[in-house]
């Protein structure tokens, strides 16, 4: 079992966090850092802390699996088309377009 020496930020103790008790998150893009989330043997205080450099990469090496998150996103109906953005002269001609309109009918 892999256990990572850490301080906890409540009692001060230093601690060693069994990482089958932890998760260590990353990004699912590949970066050079990652957070390990663990709760503290001794208070029970739960913790943050950011890995990177050689202790990712030994967490890494011996197996420690880590859980990718992405970002979140939207559905694809409710993201932006993919248009050019609109500009005031497009903003300008759809109000010229509207001059016509007298009424709208709404959806029955
Ligand atoms: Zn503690």
């Amino acid at each position: 079992m892999t256990e990572v020496l850490m301080t906890c930020t409540r009692c001060d103790d230093e601690i060693a966090v069994a990482m089958d008790v932890a998760i260590l998150r990353m990004d699912v893009e590949p970066r050079a850092h990652a957070e390990l989330l663990f709760c503290c043997p001794t208070c029970g205080a739960p913790s943050v802390r950011q890995v990177v450099g050689e202790l990712l990469t030994l967490l890494l090496f011996v197996g420690v699996e880590p859980l990718c998150l992405s970002e979140p996103t939207l559905p694809r109906e409710d993201r932006a088309p993919a248009h050019r953005q609109l500009t005031p002269d497009d903003l300008l001609a759809w109000h010229e377009q509207l001059d016509g309109v007298s009424f709208v009918t709404p959806w029955e």
